[in-house]
């Protein structure tokens, strides 16, 4: 279960595993868009981090609901008001959960996947971090199914997303800047799944 003071944990892991990472997921981001997602999402989960003392007590909807906004407000380029989206998203779908179990989190990951599709007018298959979070939902899903506990429905759902990103190297771009390479873009994997791998890496992590 996921209660609140789990939540900061993984939020403040998140946070740390993207300036970890932040020249890594840039690189990717040099070679099919304009270099800027490691710089981008660090800015954006650092006002995180800074903003989890103040979280701490509230909910788990609540706290997922501010990372959005805190996303949007921060973070320049795409990836901004798509996260900042799926998070706040996510967030409205487990209003009033006290700790999130495998149930919670399908639909919050529904939700944030249904919040990126809208916002980015995009689908899966088009070379973004929808390719990534996809594969993941229906693998969490498939395994909550199958009586899977939340960290083990949660490790198949890592396992999809890191198929579905070496996925993104076969894949042309349609969305997003990666777009204008058009066939060029074959080859290279989409620092937007990266990221999204990153993040469902370290919630299993933490649990
Ligand atoms: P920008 O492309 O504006 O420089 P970033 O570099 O921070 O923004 O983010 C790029 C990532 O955003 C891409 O790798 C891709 O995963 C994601 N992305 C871009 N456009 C879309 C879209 N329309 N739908 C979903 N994801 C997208
Ligand atoms: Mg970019």
């Amino acid at each position: 279960m996921i209660d609140s003071k789990k939540m900061c944990e993984i939020l403040e892991a998140i946070a740390d595993k993207i300036q970890e990472q932040k020249d890594f997921l840039t690189e990717l981001d040099n070679e099919i868009g304009d270099g800027d997602h490691g710089i981008n999402m660090a800015r954006g989960f650092a006002a995180v981090k800074e903003k989890l003392p103040d979280m701490a007590d509230r909910e788990v909807g609540s706290m997922l609901k501010e990372v959005g906004m805190t996303l949007v407000s921060t973070v320049g380029g795409a990836s901004g008001p798509l996260y900042g989206t799926a998070f706040m998203k996510a967030g409205m779908a487990c209003k009033g959960v006290a700790e999130m179990g495998g149930e919670d989190l399908l639909k919050a990951l529904s939700a944030a996947i249904a919040g990126v599709k809208q916002r980015g007018k995009s689908e899966e298959g088009e070379k973004t971090m929808l390719d990534a979070l996809c594969p993941a939902e229906r693998a969490l899903s498939d395994a909550l199914e199958e009586g899977a506990t939340l960290k083990e429905a949660l490790g198949k759902a890592v396992e999809a997303a890191e198929a579905g990103l070496a996925h993104t190297k076969d894949i042309i771009a349609t969305k997003g800047r990666a777009s204008y390479l058009g066939e060029r873009s074959l080859g290279h994997q989409d620092p937007g799944a990266t990221s999204s791998l990153l993040m469902l890496q370290v919630m299993e992590a933490a649990l």
